[in-house]
């Protein structure tokens, strides 16, 4: 197999191999398709992904082979533009960037200009007749591959630079001469030979290797790291590697560089979109250094600014690239991100990739390009992410709410957000930890303030256009955000900030439109969503497709009522504990676990009864007929304890008994490993009398609500941490016997089920057994994972990150089903189960439930529903529907 790929340049036929994104990485792979389609490629080539596995497995060694085959791949390029690299009179110059299988914004490395020295620096300028361009693209190389390849502090050359501008009396750049840039890369080379005790390297190979070893060696950066752990990335993916001839958009006033989508990545609108620079080089406009013009006219108008537009300060490349634009749309049938060069009025394309897009973006493109006959129904379900839907499943700012806005920046990330102001990411995270909301303000982001990014409800910036690095990694966070709000000013060390004029500090309120880009103080009243337009249309297409059915977790009729908005089929879990929690109710299950005998809490439990009833009977309402599990009591009883000395006191009071004799109790019933103790169907076996009390109340209930007329409740009554057979066997008896009693008190029958969760390795592995005794199963996936594991699920948190961080696991188990071993349990459960009772009815009610990964192995194993959170609803539906195609 190759390990570099040429392209562009008339390179020979691009192959399967070198088109597939987890060999030359995301942006190796387009490049390809790009030149092989005839668009106007720099020619260049891609090292393959896996010789950066290989690098990073030798310790950083570069495989053998590889020398000579950059060699040739670089002769390839010499070729093809007719410089050489390293000649002093007409050198090749390249950049080198990473390009890893799927987009990291911001967080690899590159390097431009590469192949610059004291000697093809001259040659350049003599070529191009432009020596302050020669100089400058010198000093901005020495730069960054200072900065990039030998690890010194870019502020170092920063500072320089102002200082060398301050010299001179300079305000901009662009007032800085070619013998200034001159004098300022003597000034670099300075600092380079006194910071690292050696002189800038001369010898170009040494620098292309060097780019090399820093885009390998970025892999492993913390930055790189944290990204990946944020969006499930997994550590043995390596990144590919591409050198391309450079092409300059900072050869003057017929020269540019932008970034473009073919359709609005905020609302998906069709439409061009996208930013350029005039004379400027390739990182100038995501950077956020310098604020970007507008692309179209249109746009340009729209938003009242001056700076021309592409479209009209260049229209025989801004045809151009409109032409590219459309080509590549129906080419890879999906909105394209694009970077793109003018070099002296000649279009190049630097890199496309499908783009980055909000929720409501990826909604409206879907069903939209389904009716331009772009994509068909299949295409569009696949092509949204369901965990994006998120996004669109939280509040947005009541239109009707009074708004203090103070100054509207791009809205470059939709949704709301309200929170204290922090200034920096180390404080946001701090401040969430504590239980804060936070806005996080920033004069530009960067790639060092992911985490804080994250903790926040929301990012405000002071500069930087809409693809600046906020706006990107907002946008595929799902943050809310609102970039480039000129108005606003900071004072990092008062901690305070001015906007529009009025004087704000840390810890402020503040509240974001996403949508608008309005900056508001205090906090805005907010409404609920509703799954209506494209959102509802495409949970449509995918309830056409999906063939399991789609349930909720949920106890109080507030969430079932959203639950069944949200498209919920039925209830897959009740918890009845959390019931028990009510502030009425918790001295009463104090009393019951506290008494010292069944008659002490047969008594207690008589005054449970008609809270639990009126509980069921409201949850069967608002489901209407649908399918209700309802587990029967799980948790320890120690959970219900009284812990304070006022709870003791208060209890003593309704008891009579001393608060000594209570606090002996409550000892007694301590234990030392409580999610294995007495808990589950355990206290159903030793006491019954709590299960008769929750199946009584079940059956009146569902009387209750038969009479009301309309559809008659259909009761799941499910059994949790079965182990044997004869425990489910003994609590069926009993669930049976009351529904008997019931029904003669009552004088009617109903249909119920009486099933188990399987939520034990034993219970899974003797599913056979157990199934002779259930009328369905359920997987309790968190419990399943805990005991599978042997690890806490309320203990993990301290090592999983670290677990997943060096790849013991790819994501976290208690989110994302460890299909290998904890997915086997399952998969032996299931066969065993439906093996004795054929087509036993089978679902899911852990967490996992909700997720798409997750999802996707339980159509596999053939499960009938899932069973999330209100919230996760539509998001296990359109999840289910993509499993299913
Ligand atoms: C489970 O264990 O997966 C489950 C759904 O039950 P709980 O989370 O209440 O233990
Ligand atoms: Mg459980």
């Amino acid at each position: 197999n190759e390990t570099v790929y040429p392209f562009g340049g008339g390179a020979p036929h691009v192959d399967a191999r070198q088109k597939d994104k987890t060999v030359t990485g995301g942006k190796g792979a387009n490049l390809a398709e790009m030149a092989a389609i005839g668009l106007p490629v720099p020619p260049g080539f891609t090292i393959t992904t896996e010789e950066c596995v290989r690098y990073l497995a030798e310790g950083g060694a570069f495989p053998e082979s590889l020398r000579a085959s950059v060699d040739k791949a670089l002769a390839h390029i010499e070729k093809a533009v007719g410089k050489r690299f390293g000649d002093a009179a007409d050198p090749l110059l390249v950049s080198v960037r990473s390009g890893a299988r799927v987009s990291m914004p911001g967080m690899m490395d590159t390097v431009l200009n590469l192949g610059l020295n004291d000697a093809t620096v001259e040659g350049l300028a003599t070529v191009s007749g432009d020596e302050r361009f020669a100089w400058d693209s010198y000093r901005r190389f020495i730069q960054m591959y200072s900065d990039v390849v030998l690890g010194l502090d870019h502020g170092l050359f920063e500072e320089a630079l102002e200082i060398a501008k301050e010299d001179r009396g300079y305000f901009a750049d662009t007032e800085m001469a070619a013998e200034d840039w001159r004098e300022l890369v003597a000034r670099y080379r300075a600092i380079v030979d006194q910071e690292l005790g050696a002189p800038f390297p001369q010898d170009v190979t040494e620098q292309l290797w060097g780019a090399i070893r820093a885009v390998f060696d970025s892999w492993d950066s913390d930055r790189a790291k944290v990204y990946r752990r944020l969006n499930d990335i997994p550590a043995d993916w390596g990144t590919a590697v591409n050198v391309q001839a450079m092409v300059f958009g900072n050869m003057g006033d017929t020269s540019a560089t932008g970034v473009a989508f073919t359709r609005d990545p905020a609302t998906g609108e069709r439409a061009y979109f996208g930013e350029w620079l005039v004379n400027a080089q390739g990182e100038d406009v995501v950077a956020g250094i310098r604020t970007p013009q507008y692309l179209t006219r249109a746009a340009r108008e729209a938003a009242g600014a001056r700076p021309l537009s592409m479209e009209e300060a260049m229209p025989e490349a801004y045809g151009e690239l409109a032409r590219v634009f459309d080509l590549l749309e129906s080419h890879y049938r999906d909105m394209q991100d694009i970077e793109f060069t003018v070099e002296r009025g000649k279009l190049w394309m630097l890199q496309t990739r499908s783009g980055k897009r909000t929720a409501k973006a990826a909604l409206k493109m879907a069903v939209d390009m389904t009716g331009e006959g772009l994509i068909d129904e299949r295409t569009a379900i696949l092509r949204v992410d369901p965990m994006a839907l998120d996004q669109l499943l939280h509040p947005t700012l009541d239109p009707a709410a009074a708004r203090d806005v103070l100054t509207t920046g791009l809205p470059a990330s939709p949704g709301a957000a309200s929170g204290r102001i922090v200034l920096d990411a180390d404080t946001a995270e701090n401040w969430v930890a504590r239980g804060e909301k936070v806005i996080l303000v920033r004069v530009e982001t960067s790639p060092e303030d992911i985490h804080g990014m994250h903790a926040a409800q929301g990012i405000l910036t002071a500069r930087g256009g809409m693809t600046s690095h906020a706006a990107v990694v907002a946008r595929g966070m799902g943050r809310c955000c609102v970039s480039g709000a000129s108005a606003v000013s900071i004072d990092l060390s008062a901690r305070t900030l001015r906007i529009a004029g009025r004087d704000m500090a840390e810890g402020d309120i503040l509240t974001l439109d996403g949508s608008t880009g309005q900056v508001m103080a205090g906090e805005v009243a907010t409404i609920e969503p509703e799954l209506v337009g494209d959102f509802g249309t495409l949970m449509e297409w995918a309830d056409r497709h999906r063939i399991m059915k789609v349930r909720t977790n949920a106890e109080t009729p507030a969430d079932c009522r959203m639950a069944r908005q949200f498209g919920a089929e039925g209830i897959g879990l009740c918890r009845t504990e959390h019931m028990f929690f009510d502030a009425g109710r918790i001295s009463a299950v104090r009393q019951m676990i506290l008494a010292e005998d069944e008659a002490g809490r047969r008594r207690a439990l008589a005054l449970l009864l008609p809270e639990q009833r009126a509980d069921f009977a409201e949850i069967f309402r608002v489901m209407a007929g649908l399918p209700c599990t309802i587990r029967l009591l799980d948790p320890p009883l120690h959970e219900f304890l009284p812990r304070t000395e006022a709870e003791f006191a208060e209890l003593a009071e309704v008891t009579g008994y001393g608060v000594d004799h209570l606090r002996r109790r409550a000892e007694e019933l301590h234990e030392f490993n409580p999610m294995l103790g007495h808990r589950g169907c355990r206290l159903g076996i030793t006491y019954p009398e709590i299960y008769e009390m929750q199946a009584r109340a079940i059956y009146e209930a569902a009387c209750d609500v038969a009479d009301e007329g309309g559809a008659a409740p259909v009761p799941e009554i499910m059994v949790p941490l079965v182990a044997t057979r004869r425990e489910l066997a003994i609590l069926r008896a009993l669930i049976d016997r009351v529904a008997e009693a019931v029904f003669a008190e009552r004088g009617q029958r109903l249909e119920y089920l009486v099933g188990t969760m399987i939520e034990l390795p034993r219970a899974a592995l003797m599913a056979g057994d157990i199934a002779h005794e259930a009328r369905f199963f359920s997987f309790g996936t968190n419990d399943l994972t805990q005991t599978a594991l042997g690890v806490s699920r309320d203990d993990a948190g301290r090592f999983l990150s670290q677990y997943v961080e060096q790849g013991i696991f790819p994501r976290d188990p208690f989110v994302s089903l460890d299909v290998d071993g904890v997915g086997e349990l399952v998969r032996i459960a299931a066969e065993r189960g439906r093996g004795s009772v054929p087509g036993l009815k089978l679902g899911i009610c852990g967490e996992h439930g909700g997720d798409p990964a997750s999802i996707a192995f339980c159509q596999e194993v053939g499960l009938d529903y899932v069973s999330a959170s209100p919230y996760r609803v539509p998001i296990a539906r359109l999840a289910a529907a993509q499993a299913a195609l």
